[in-house]
């Protein structure tokens, strides 16, 4: 699939643009300032695959939290690389702890919030040569949202002005891409290198977004974050983000993704984090555990026990691949077949490495295991399960070594 080349950006230890895998990354919804919670959440994120954690910088004792948070990550061995999120007083915070500026590895920049009338550029320089300083990357993340309401009366006033205006939402999105834009070249001008910089330009609808990225993206060699603000929550949250995206990640263009859904009350922060490897493995750009095809079961499917098969395993899979990653190279590209019944269950189970054909209605009560295409053995019992996850370790201890192992 065509990538759009874009700068390369070092972010920590993660490289983000350029010829590099497309990177996952999430945000934290912790108070910064509870150093121990938001260290929690942060490893919770890493573990589940996060390649970059951004936090929010809000407050002093927020950017006090910082060292602390990254050293106690370190002491954990998660060398996840910590973007802070500033606005308003990001300058003021940057410069009164130099402590948090050199442990973060890239600080946010929202050009519509970083600072109102005059102080709007004298903000932005100081938290530009403060990057410059200490060597970090900027992400200049324009949001619908929070436009720079300056640049938009602007552009409005000239629309207004024209003899054919412009629809009022073609001036909003030409506003957050200029927003971006604009200020991508005023940190080169500030010094900070091309290659510094990564610029997102978050819309909070589909079309919006698909529409202002082709156009950013034709436009600058930038890196660029994808993302869709204020996507929601459950089924519509990960409905939205991923048709925005995929059409987006077809055409080349992105560099690193946020999933940015609302979490159900209590629920899991790392859920973002699943449903953007998910969208990079689905559609064949990167691959991060081995995935289960499971047919969506039907009136021949006799009880629950297919549906809770396929769950089991995929959560065993995903639950095994930190432990598999260093030992089993390769493993991520598994893939594992359970489907409810014959009808289609041989021949997809045939596709994969490892499929299980589970009875239907009215069929004998057994269980056809294809390997590499071929029907290896054959379950019956009350054990199918326990012996299917066997089977399915077997062939990733013998399949997928190391060179060394
Ligand atoms: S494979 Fe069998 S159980 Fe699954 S949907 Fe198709 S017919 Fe139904």
């Amino acid at each position: 699939m065509p990538r759009k080349i874009t700068q390369s950006v070092q972010v920590g230890p993660v490289t983000v643009g350029g010829a590099a895998p497309i990177v996952v990354q999430s945000m934290t919804n912790t108070d910064t300032e509870d150093a121990i919670r938001t260290v929690a959440q942060i490893a919770d994120l890493a573990r589940a695959g996060s390649e970059l954690v951004r936090i929010t910088v809000n407050t002093e004792a927020a950017a006090n939290a910082v060292p602390e948070i990254r050293d106690r990550l370190l002491k954990m061995d998660l060398d996840v690389p910590l973007v802070g999120d500033f606005h308003f007083n990001g300058h003021k915070l940057l410069s009164a702890v130099p402590d948090c500026a050199t442990a973060l590895a890239k600080y946010r920049i929202n050009p519509g919030n970083v600072g109102r009338g005059a102080k709007r550029d004298e903000q932005f320089a100081q938290m530009i040569e403060i990057a410059a300083r200490h060597d970090k990357p900027v992400r200049i993340g324009a949001n619908w949202g929070s436009l720079d309401q300056e640049l938009l009366a602007r552009l409005l006033d000239e629309n207004a002005s024209r003899t054919h205006p412009k629809p009022l939402e073609q001036i909003n999105r030409e506003a957050v891409i200029k927003s971006a834009l604009d200020s991508a070249a005023r940190a080169e001008e500030l010094g900070l290198s091309r290659n510094k910089i990564i610029l997102s330009c978050k819309m909070s609808r589909v079309q919006d977004l698909v529409q202002v990225y082709e156009s950013l993206a034709s436009q600058c060699d930038y890196a660029l974050h994808l993302g869709l603000t204020e996507a929601g929550m459950g089924s519509k949250g990960i409905v939205a983000s991923t048709a925005a995206l995929a059409i987006l990640l077809q055409q080349g263009i992105g560099d690193t993704i946020r999933i940015s859904l609302t979490p159900e009350p209590g629920g899991d922060r790392t859920k973002e984090v699943v449903v953007g490897q998910e969208i990079l493995q689905t559609m064949g750009l990167r691959s991060f555990t081995p995935m289960v095809t499971a047919c969506p079961g039907c009136g021949r499917t006799s009880s629950t026990y297919f549906q809770e098969l396929a769950s089991r395993i995929q959560t065993y899979l995903r639950d095994s691949m930190p432990g598999w990653k260093a030992d089993h190279p390769g493993v991520a590209d598994m893939s594992v077949a359970v489907m409810g019944c014959v009808v289609n269950g041989p021949g997809e189970s045939k596709h994969a490495n490892i499929g299980i054909s589970l009875p239907g209605t009215g069929e004998r009560p057994i269980a056809p295991v294809y390997i590499d295409g071929e029907k290896a053995m054959t379950l019956k019992g009350d054990h199918i399960a326990e012996e299917f996850q066997q089977i399915v370790d077997e062939y990733v201890q013998t399949h997928y070594r190391a060179e060394s192992a």
